[in-house]
C-alpha cells in the first residue's frame, strides 16, 4: 500500500522526522508513490494514513494546535500517530503539567522533562521489544516518562526512571529522538503496523 504522512509542523523537530520518514520508505521500497508533508492546518490531513507529532516544547505545540484549530482533527484522526518526546507529552491521557491540552490518545500518564533540564540530556542503548537486529541508539533531550500505562498499552522499553517506548493500537510514542541518526527501524516498525 503508498501512503501520504504527515508531519506536524509548527514546531519542533520536523525536517529531521520528514527526512526520517523518507529514508524509512525507501528503504521500505516504496519509491516516489509515498511521500511526506508537513501538516499546519486541519485540511493538510486529508488523505494522510499517519501523523508524527515530533520533539520541540510541548506547551507551546499544544497552544499552536489550539490556535490553528488541530485539536479535535488530531483527536479523531483515523490514521497512525508517530509521538516522540513532546509529542509523547502531547498524546497522553494525564499530563503533569495544566499547560498541555492532552488528545488523549495514548492511555499513558507521562512526566515532562522528568530527567531535568537540558543539561541532563543523555544517550542510551535500548533493547525494544520486537525490534530485531541489536540495541536502539536513543538521544533524549530533556525527554518524559511514561509513569502509570492503561492495560490497552504495549510497553516496548523501560529504563530505571520509567516507560520510555510504547504501543497502543496503530500509534506509538516515544521518550527519545529516533529522528536524529541514522536508524529508521522505529519508523519502519510503525508504518509496517500501519499496513504500509
Ligand atoms: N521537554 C520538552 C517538553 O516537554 C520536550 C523536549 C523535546 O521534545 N526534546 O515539551
Amino acid at each position: 500500500m503508498d501512503g501520504k504522512i504527515g508531519v506536524l509542523a509548527l514546531q519542533g523537530n520536523v525536517s529531521e522526522h520528514i527526512g526520517a520518514f523518507e529514508r524509512a520508505l525507501s528503504a521500505m521500497g516504496h519509491g516516489t508513490a509515498s511521500s511526506v508533508f508537513p501538516v499546519r492546518k486541519p485540511a493538510d490531513l486529508d488523505g494522510c494514513s499517519a501523523l508524527a507529532i515530533p520533539g520541540g516544547e510541548s506547551t507551546t505545540i499544544s497552544r499552536l494546535i489550539e490556535k490553528n484549530r488541530l485539536y479535535e482533527p488530531i483527536r479523531t484522526f483515523h490514521g497512525g500517530i508517530f509521538a516522540t518526546c513532546a509529542g509523547m507529552v502531547l498524546v497522553a491521557t494525564r499530563v503533569m503539567d495544566s499547560r498541555v491540552r492532552p488528545l488523549g490518545l495514548i492511555d499513558i500518564a507521562v512526566d515532562r522533562n522528568a530527567f531535568g533540564r537540558q543539561k541532563d540530556s543523555f544517550e542510551t542503548d535500548l533493547v525494544l521489544k520486537g525490534v530485531t537486529g541489536g540495541s536502539f541508539h536513543a538521544v533524549f533531550i530533556r525527554a518524559p516518562v511514561v509513569q502509570t500505562a492503561g492495560a490497552g498499552v504495549t510497553v516496548l522499553s523501560r529504563i530505571p526512571r520509567g516507560i520510555v517506548a510504547v504501543e497502543q493500537g496503530r500509534h506509538m510514542a516515544l521518550s527519545f529522538h529516533p529522528e536524529l541518526g541514522g536508524d529508521t527501524r522505529l519508523h519502519e516498525r510503525f508504518l509496517r503496523n500501519l499496513g504500509l
